[in-house]
């Protein structure tokens, strides 16, 4: 079997681990620090907050700006659950936007949904695909725009205007003119988990990009605090002679990185874009090159003169198939011996949504990007030999089926 996305485990990321667990430190210390800096220089950014996933990030960062009953969040409707489940867990309302043709959420639709109530725009990097941010920046910043925005907390009286925090779980390394995601928007969060481009089994990172008079330093100071008990020190501080004392300033969340995840992500960051994406980029171009030659493949869109994607997942679309002819088709290609996947079951057809009244006719592309797509598998140790494996066993189990 051809797995879909094994993690990259080599003897660096071992010896880094090992390392840590024999230093005498092992939860949030040094490497946290240390890789927080890097991803901070990585991105170009002021500063990098480590958590222990991209779903904590994004919901602290609700938080921080005082996300609340009432209050409006445009998602869109085709991502993974935990962009929209945050939503919930403040008491606001998620408010889906359409696809586009690009998977990633319309620009438009997001116009068409802002309200007196809409407070943050989260958009989502599908694939690693940046969204359209010149237009999602500009639109927010629309004197309209701005007027119909009231602000109820510090923090949103301070922005004056609806904030942009995009779930660009997928899209570490990944560029839009010229700049790396983790700087597109006001705040970005990334996910380590398992499966993503860069794992520390689990794990991610909120990205400060506040304009100012925000101080994106300050910031990550006060979001220690709030991702760590709301304690005025953390537990490495605490260590130092005359360290013992604390406070504790508000309820806060228990969400940290530890250092056994920062090793694996040291020992990944610093070859990421000469080693890891170098060859997930070989991997799309060549299922490219093979599904070019198909008349019934719609290939996704990884590269153009403004954006270059993280090479996630290769989202294939087959023309003209009904979502029952692709569900076959994922079976006989799992028969075949690959496994493939699909991104994403968009969120109004899952119960949780559909119990809250969403509707998927509402998200025409979005349902018709989800029933005519399979994700192929994108990974370092993917040799050429596997990928045209997969390339064959998938153009054939397409021709099977709509050939029938
Ligand atoms: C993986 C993923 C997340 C969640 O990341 P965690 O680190 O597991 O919390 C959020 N959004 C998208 C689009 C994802 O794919």
């Amino acid at each position: 079997m051809i797995p879909f996305s094994p993690p990259r485990i080599d003897q660096k990321i071992i010896d880094e681990v090992v390392e840590t667990l024999k230093s005498g430190w092992i939860t949030t210390g040094p490497r946290t620090k240390l890789f927080e800096k890097k991803l901070a220089e990585y991105c170009n950014i002021p500063s990098v907050l480590c958590l222990n996933s991209a779903t904590a990030g994004l919901e602290l960062m609700l938080r921080w700006f005082g996300v609340k009953e009432g209050d409006e969040v445009i998602v869109p409707a085709y991502t993974y659950c935990a962009t929209a489940n945050v939503i919930i867990h403040c008491g606001a309302t998620p408010v889906f936007v359409d696809a586009g043709e690009d998977f990633n959420i319309s620009a438009e639709g997001i116009e068409k949904a802002i309200t007196e109530n809409t407070k943050v725009i989260l958009p989502v990097d599908i694939a690693g695909f940046p969204c359209n941010y010149d237009e999602i920046n500009t639109l927010v910043k629309r004197k309209d725009i701005v007027e119909l925005f009231s602000g109820s907390t510090k923090e949103q009286q301070t922005l004056g205007r609806i904030l942009v925090l995009s779930d660009a779980a997928h899209s570490l390394g990944a560029t839009y003119k010229g700049k790396k995601s983790g700087g597109l928007t006001d705040l970005s969060v990334f996910s380590f988990h398992a499966v993503k481009n860069l794992t520390t089994a689990e794990g991610g990172a909120v990205c400060l990009n506040l304009p100012e008079p925000f101080d994106n330093k300050k910031i990550y100071d006060y979001l220690c605090v709030k991702s760590l008990h709301g304690q005025s020190k953390d537990a490495f501080a605490k260590t130092k002679i005359g360290g013992w004392r604390y406070d504790v300033v508000e309820a806060g969340y228990k969400n940290n990185m530890t250092d056994i995840q920062a090793a694996m992500g040291l020992a990944e960051i610093d070859r990421y874009d000469t080693d890891m994406l170098v060859k997930r980029k070989k991997i799309f171009n060549r299922y490219s090159k093979r599904f070019e030659k198909c008349e019934w493949a719609e290939l996704p869109q990884f590269e153009n003169n403004d954006k270059k994607t993280s090479y996630h997942v290769f989202l294939l679309r087959i023309k003209n198939i009904t979502e029952t002819q692709r569900d076959e088709i994922i079976n006989k290609i799992f028969d075949n011996g690959v496994a493939v996947n699909v991104h994403f079951i968009p969120l109004p057809m899952l119960s949780l949504y559909k119990n809250l009244g969403y509707d998927i006719s509402d998200y025409p592309v979005a349902y018709d990007n989800y029933s005519r797509e399979i994700s192929l598998p994108v990974y370092y140790s993917l040799s050429d030999t596997q990928v045209d494996t997969v390339a064959d066993v998938a153009i054939r189990s397409v021709e099977e089926i709509i050939n029938n």
